[in-house]
């Protein structure tokens, strides 16, 4: 079995890589097995030294890192770029701040001396996607190893290169071989990852059916699970909006990454007051953005990153046309050799389509008109999913009871839904449960530990 990895901009093979035997794997878990005691044996302050250095080689090798995560799936290399140096705040912001949220926590009891201590589990397996392939990876692994656990990745089976890059990155900047391991496997081998005693608990980014399976084993293993899954996020304009704010806003929340990211705003609610007006100015917008080859600097919209989800994700508007939605631009394939796919509007979406209650992970906008605010909540919460949503008016504290209201993990108002190493990020629904980065992500893989003294 190999991984044939296709460029998404022109349809060339850039790279065969052949999967790991059972061999290879078995040495890998040994090595990731042998590596543990010393790693969480090490001071903290140790671990958050290299994980600094970790951020310090991500930012030297920027350049060939975001060039690399272009080729294989795709997207803008300015939006590879500022992936690069996500990747190293969230190193940073680990490596200033697990020291204060791993210490002990003394609490009073009938005790002499009673806390809580936050130990590592063990060994962590990432099973992550391709979307943000270094991002996501990070997110994971910085507050994870700075706990003491060691890590291993199963990346999606088109960015090897990019998995390959990251093992080099950690090794680079000293941390120990088999602290972090890129396993080159396909996904019918997860499960059996999952189940070997070397393994202590598993976290999976992507979609509802891989989350299932990975969730399954983890449950047949009872072993700790994080799961953070698609998303349909809700963009509720009010009729007292910043419309030109909240224009410009959609299109980089709908867009960005060519529309495939799980916190994208992807079902767009304008109340009747200013939905024709809002829906005429972002079509404007959005026809500005044409598609191009994703090295140019000057490119708006990026190639998809596989044919076979341009070609589902075009199967679901042909579905939505057919029962009634308005194409307002768009809906059609970019010809060419590349994985492009036209930005695009659907209006006047209705229950009963698919575009209404299925994620749409590519340049699709999809339009749901309210009658009022009320209305709006409604249909923001009539969805399976619950990760992000943001609602936009001029009065911020109607905004925050909007929010407030809205049944998903990050709500915001006046700004589209993004991720923040200081804020906890998750859904709830069928978008997941447990939650990544802050204070709450880093206690995700540890075990809080009471310790009592008469
Ligand atoms: P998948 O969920 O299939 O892939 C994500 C990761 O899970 C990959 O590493 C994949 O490995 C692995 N995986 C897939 N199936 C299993 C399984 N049964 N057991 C264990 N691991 C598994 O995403 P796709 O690439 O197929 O994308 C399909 C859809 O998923 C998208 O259209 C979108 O809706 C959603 N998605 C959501 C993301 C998010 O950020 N929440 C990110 C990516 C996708 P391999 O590549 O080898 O199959």
């Amino acid at each position: 079995m190999s991984f044939k990895v296709v460029n998404p901009a022109n349809g060339t093979v850039l790279r065969v890589v052949d999967s790991w035997t059972e061999k290879q794997l078995d040495a890998a878990l040994e090595q990731a097995a042998a590596a543990a005691p010393d790693w969480r044996a090490l001071p903290l302050a140790e671990r958050c030294r290299l994980l600094t250095r970790v951020g310090e080689v991500l930012r030297a090798r920027r350049e060939e890192l975001a060039r690399t995560v272009t080729g294989e799936m795709g997207k803008l290399i300015k939006e590879a770029r500022g992936e690069v140096d996500k990747c190293a705040w969230v190193c940073d912001y680990y490596a200033d701040n697990a020291p204060a949220f791993l210490a002990d926590e003394s609490i009073e009891t009938d005790a002499s001396r009673s806390l809580v201590a936050y130990q590592p589990l063990g060994t962590v397996l990432a099973v992550m996607p391709w979307n943000f392939p270094l991002w996501q990876v990070m997110r994971f692994a910085a507050p994870a190893l700075a706990v003491g656990n060691t890590g291993l990745l199963k990346h999606a089976s088109n960015v090897p290169h990019c998995a390959q890059l990251l093992e080099e990155v950690f090794l680079e900047a000293g941390v120990p071989a088999g602290v972090f391991t890129s396993l080159m496997i396909p996904s019918s081998m997860v499960a059996r990852v999952i189940g070997d005693p070397r393994v202590h608990a598993v976290t999976l980014t992507g979609s509802e059916p891989a989350g299932k399976a990975v969730a399954a084993a983890a449950g047949q293993h009872l072993k700790k699970s994080v799961l953070e899954l698609g998303g349909s996020d809700a963009f509720v304009i009010l009729e007292d909006a910043d419309l030109e704010l909240a224009v410009d806003q959609a299109v980089a929340s709908r867009f960005l990454n060519a529309g495939q990211s799980c916190i994208a705003a992807k079902r767009f609610i304008p109340v009747t007051a200013i939905a024709d007006e809002f829906v005429e100015r972002f079509r404007a917008k959005v026809e500005e953005l044409q598609c191009g080859d994703p090295m140019d600097e000057a490119t708006r919209l990026a190639p998809m990153a596989r044919f076979d989800l341009r070609d589902d994700l075009h199967q679901q508007v042909v579905d939505t046309l057919a029962k009634g939605a308005v194409a307002v631009t768009g809906c059609m394939p970019q010809p060419g050799d590349g994985a492009w796919y036209q930005a695009s509007i659907l209006d006047r979406v209705e229950p009963g389509m698919r575009a209404y209650s299925e994620e749409l992970f590519g340049p699709v906008a999809i339009v749901i008109r309210a009658a009022d605010e009320a209305d709006a909540v409604r249909i923001a919460n009539a969805s399976d999913f619950g990760l992000g949503g943001s609602v936009w008016t001029r009065d911020a504290a109607r905004g925050e009871q909007v929010a407030r209201r809205l049944e998903c993990g990050c709500a915001f108002v006046n700004s589209l839904v993004k991720s923040d190493p200081r804020l906890p990020f998750g859904g709830v629904k069928r978008s997941g449960y447990g939650r990544e980065l802050s204070l709450l992500g880093i206690r995700e893989f540890v075990n809080a530990k009471t310790v009592w003294v008469r």
